[in-house]
């Protein structure tokens, strides 16, 4: 499958469509999901056009991938989330339940996250 710049997360980066800036990079930008499912629901992009999480690892650059996971990190830590834990998920693919075909990092905390899958 090839990478569509038409999808959502291709148009916040552009800037065509607005998102309320968490963190922001050169290699990760975060913003909150629209529909949060915990108190806590920060989406972490990277700011290449990766399809998924299998994508990015096997295709971005080295800088690329430590880029985007000590923004990850970052993330994390300004948010509070270090001190109780989070849940990471990265949808991927049709059984992975993935909506938007650009890769990020679903960050869930400010309570439990429950049981792992439902
Ligand atoms: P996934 O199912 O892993 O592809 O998740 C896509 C996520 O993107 C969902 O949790 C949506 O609520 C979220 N989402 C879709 N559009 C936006 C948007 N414009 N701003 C923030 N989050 C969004």
């Amino acid at each position: 499958m090839a990478y569509d710049d038409q999808n959502i997360f291709a148009k916040i980066l552009r800037g065509d469509i607005p998102c309320t800036k968490l963190y922001e990079d050169e290699f990760a930008l975060a913003f909150p999901d629209i529909n949060p499912q915990r108190q806590i629901h920060i989406l972490v992009i990277p700011k290449g056009p990766y399809l998924s999480l299998e994508d990015f690892g096997a295709n971005a650059s080295t800088e690329e991938i430590t880029g985007f996971y000590r923004a990850v990190s970052k993330i994390v830590q300004e948010n509070g989330l270090s001190e109780n834990g989070f849940r990471a998920i990265a949808n991927t693919g049709d059984h992975g339940g993935q909506e938007v075909p650009h890769f990020h990092v679903h960050l869930l905390g400010g309570e439990p996250a429950g049981k792992m899958v439902s």
